[in-house]
């Protein structure tokens, strides 16, 4: 199959296989629209040569990505972003959700730690951390003091082996193509036994897999789509063990757009039965969402996996 031949040139980004197959290709124009229209950010520089992205598929970890991976956003996009003010507010439920995991008196390494948010909440819970982010505009030290090393993980790697009883990481891993050398530079730097504890979005919450306006987790934003399953099967190609996978439930704050977003679907399904069906909903969306919140998927999940002590 010509498809077949394509993708057996391409690697999986988490577990190396070849055993890759197509599963949906889009026009760039697609993706340049999408960002003009919803952020007003101009993306095509990172579609220059390219006619259509690939969605693919990797048939030993399940794990989904866009391709080619050189859309991957480079700094100066997160620059532009950060000037958009919906950009850094949904990030709450893994802040705490991974402090629960970690303990007074760890010491700790968080990647990805922007400003510094959730390096301040841990500092006052007791926990020595300290941060990575390669940030332009990102100073060297957070409110607090907390140092911010201006570094990404491979080259900080090289001087922290087995420093570390637990590093966090949120909502880095779906931005990476290069997910190996993250991982395996992040377990370099923990304690025999360090945890490595990490959160990415849900591609399973139909809050997300039905908005087609969230470009956000479009390339070159976003350059994977972990499952459930993809993200629990990292802990079968690295060395390390899963220790608990936790779903957000969906917050009380997301219960109108998660039925924005649904029915939207849906009347696109259904058609006229479909504007039928919310004229009927609409009314008791709202009770009725809050009722099933917690059966409901929000945003994101967050998973904590134990460094093997052999690694
Ligand atoms: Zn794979």
């Amino acid at each position: 199959m010509e498809t077949k031949a394509h993708t057996n040139l391409i690697h999986c980004p988490v577990c190396v296989s070849s055993d890759v197959t197509l599963d949906t290709t889009q026009s760039s124009a697609y993706y340049i629209d999408k960002y003009k229209h919803v952020l007003n950010i101009d993306v095509s520089n990172y579609f220059t040569g390219i006619e259509q992205v690939e969605i693919l598929d990797c048939k030993t970890c399940s794990y989904r990505f866009y391709h080619p991976f050189s859309l991957q956003a480079q700094p100066e996009f997160y620059e532009n972003l950060s000037h958009n003010d919906t950009y850094y507010l949904e990030e709450k439920w893994e802040f705490e959700i991974a402090l629960s995991k970690l303990k007074k008196g760890m010491k700790v390494l968080e990647i990805g730690c922007g400003e510094g948010n959730f390096l301040e909440m841990a500092y006052n819970h007791g926990i020595f951390i300290e941060g990575l982010d390669t940030g332009k505009n990102l100073l060297t030290e957070s409110k607090s003091g907390i140092p911010i090393h201006k570094q990404v993980i491979e080259t900080f790697a090289q001087d922290h082996a087995n420093e570390f009883d637990a590093i966090v990481s949120l909502q880095v891993l779906e931005h990476l193509t290069e997910i190996q050398n993250f991982i395996n530079a992040s377990l370099y730097c923990l304690k025999p036994t360090g945890k490595l504890i990490l959160a990415v979005p849900n591609i399973e919450a139909k809050i997300l897999r039905y908005d087609e306006n969230n470009c956000l987790n479009m390339p070159p934003h976003h350059m994977g789509l972990f499952s459930p399953k993809a993200f629990g099967n990292l802990s079968k190609h690295y060395p390390m063990r899963l220790l608990s996978l936790k779903k957000e439930p969906l917050s009380i704050d997301h219960s109108k757009r998660y039925y924005r977003i649904y029915i939207t679907h849906i009347r696109k399904k259904l058609g006229i039965f479909g504007m039928a069906l919310d004229k009927i909903l609409y009314p008791i969306s709202e009770t009725m969402i809050h009722a099933l919140r917690t059966q409901l998927n929000g945003q994101s999940m967050l998973a904590e996996f134990r460094k093997n002590n052999r690694s």
